[in-house]
C-alpha cells in the first residue's frame, strides 16, 4: 500500500483509523473554517439592508409605510447581534437562513412598487445569491439558503407581473446568479475537504515514525501524559515498560543497516501485535520501544512484560534470534507526567542490561513508594 512504503506496517491501519475519527471531526472542522464567514455575512446583510433601505428611501418611499421595513432592519440586526457570543456551529446557520428569509421580505417591501422597481430587486436578489454561496457546510443547507434566496425574485414576478422582456432579463441573471452560486460553493467545500484531508494527513505524519508505522517519541509522551492523568483522575494503577533490543548495533554491523531496519520492524509487529485496547506502544529511540499500560499493576505488567521478551525471542528472522531487555514501573502519586514513570522504568531496564539481557526487571522502590503501593489491585484483575 502507498503509505506502507513511506511509514512501514501499521500505517495504513493507522490511517485508516484516522480516516474514521476524522469523518466525525470533518464537521466540526468545516464549522470552524466557515462559521466566521457566516457571522460576516449575517452582519453583512444588516449593514447591506440598511444601505437598500436609505437608498430606495432617497429616491422616494414606495407604497408601503415604513415601520414594517424598520422592523425588518432591527430584526437583522438582533440576528446578527445574536450569532456573536454563539459558538454553536448549527445556531449560526440558522441565523443565516433567518437573515436571507428577512432580506427577502425587506427588499420586496422596500423595492415593490416604485420605478424602475425591477432595476433595485434583481440588483439585490443577485448580491444575495453570489454573496452567501460559499458559505454553507453542505448540499443541504446550500440548497435551503438558494431556495430561500430565489423566494423574493419569484414572489416579485408574481406581485408584478412584468412584461415577457423583463421576464426574460430577470430570468437569465438569475440562473447565471445560481451557476455561479453552485460553482462557488462547490469549489469552496473541494477546498475544504482537500485542506481537512491534509490536515489529517499531517497529524498522522507527525504522531508516526516512519520506520516502523507505531507512535513516534513526541506522540507517545503526549499519550503518555495524558494517560498519567487519566490514571491519577480515575484512581488506577499505570505502568510502563522500557524495552531495548540487546546488543542491537551487531546486527547493524553483521548483517548491514537494512537487515537492521528490517528487524525493527519486525519488533514493533511483535510488540504491537499484543496490545491491548488502551495500552500505548511508541519507538522512543533508535533500538528503544517503550509501553503503557492502563489499569494495570506491577504483578500483571511484569507477566505482559515477560510475555513480550518471550515473544520477541521467538522471532524467526533474517539476522537469526534477538532478544530484548524490559524495565518495568509503576506511577507513583506524585508522579505528575509521564517522564518520571519511563525514568524509573529505564532504571530497571539498565539492572536487566547489568544483570545479562533478554529479561525482566522490575523498579525498585522509589521514595514515596507507598503513593504507588494504594493503587495496586485497583482495577486490576490478576493482583
Ligand atoms: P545493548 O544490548 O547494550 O542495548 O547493546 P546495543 O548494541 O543494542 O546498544 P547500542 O546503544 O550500543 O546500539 C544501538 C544501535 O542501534 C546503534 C544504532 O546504530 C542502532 N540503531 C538505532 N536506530 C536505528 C535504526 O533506525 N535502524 C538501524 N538499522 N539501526 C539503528
Ligand atoms: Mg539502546
Ligand atoms: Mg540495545
Amino acid at each position: 500500500m502507498a503509505e506502507d512504503s513511506i511509514t512501514g506496517p501499521g500505517s495504513s491501519a493507522r490511517l485508516e483509523a484516522v480516516w474514521r475519527d476524522a469523518q466525525v471531526n470533518r464537521r466540526q472542522f468545516m464549522a470552524h473554517q466557515l462559521t466566521p464567514l457566516m457571522r460576516a455575512l449575517v452582519m453583512s446583510a444588516f449593514a447591506g439592508y440598511a444601505l437598500f433601505l436609505a437608498g430606495t428611501q432617497w429616491v422616494g418611499p414606495n407604497a408601503f409605510p415604513m415601520w414594517p421595513k424598520l422592523l425588518v432592519l432591527l430584526a437583522l440586526l438582533l440576528v446578527s447581534m445574536s450569532t456573536l457570543p454563539a459558538s454553536f456551529d448549527r445556531y449560526v446557520t440558522l441565523a443565516g437562513w433567518a437573515s436571507l428569509a428577512l432580506l427577502q421580505v425587506g427588499i420586496l417591501l422596500a423595492g415593490l412598487y416604485r420605478a424602475e422597481a425591477f432595476d433595485w430587486l434583481l440588483s439585490a436578489f443577485l448580491v444575495i445569491i453570489l454573496g452567501t454561496s460559499p458559505t454553507w457546510m453542505n448540499t443541504r443547507d446550500f440548497v435551503i439558503a438558494m431556495l430561500l434566496s430565489f423566494s423574493g425574485p419569484l414572489a416579485a414576478m408574481w406581485l408584478l407581473q412584468p412584461s415577457p422582456q423583463v421576464l426574460m432579463q430577470l430570468g437569465v441573471f438569475l440562473i447565471i446568479a445560481l451557476g455561479v452560486a453552485i460553482v462557488v460553493h462547490l469549489f469552496m467545500q473541494r477546498q475544504l475537504n482537500a485542506q481537512w484531508l491534509l490536515q489529517q494527513k499531517l497529524a498522522m505524519i507527525a504522531s508516526t515514525d516512519m520506520l516502523t508505522g507505531i507512535t513516534n517519541r513526541m506522540h507517545f509522551f503526549a499519550l503518555g501524559n495524558r494517560k498519567v492523568h487519566s490514571a491519577h483522575e480515575r484512581g488506577l494503577p499505570l505502568c510502563a515498560l522500557y524495552i531495548d533490543v540487546d546488543h542491537f548495533k551487531r546486527i547493524n554491523d553483521d548483517f548491514g543497516h537494512a537487515t537492521g531496519d528490517d528487524a525493527l520492524v519486525a519488533v514493533a509487529t511483535a510488540l504491537q501485535s499484543r496490545l491491548r485496547q488502551g495500552d500505548v506502544l511508541g519507538r522512543v529511540g533508535g533500538e528503544e520501544f517503550a509501553m503503557l499500560l492502563p489499569a494495570t499493576g506491577l504483578d500483571h505488567a511484569t507477566q505482559v512484560a515477560e510475555r513480550l521478551r518471550s515473544a520477541v525471542e521467538r522471532l524467526d528472522l533474517s539476522c537469526g534470534r534477538l532478544t530484548i531487555s524490559v524495565g518495568v514501573a509503576m506511577l507513583r502519586r506524585d508522579d505528575q507526567a509521564v517522564n518520571g514513570l519511563l525514568a524509573a522504568a529505564d532504571h530497571a531496564l539498565r539492572r536487566a542490561k547489568q544483570a545479562g539481557r533478554n529479561r525482566v526487571e522490575v523498579a525498585q522502590a522509589r521514595p514515596h513508594r507507598e503513593n504507588a503501593l494504594h493503587l495496586v489491585g485497583k482495577g486490576e484483575s490478576d493482583s
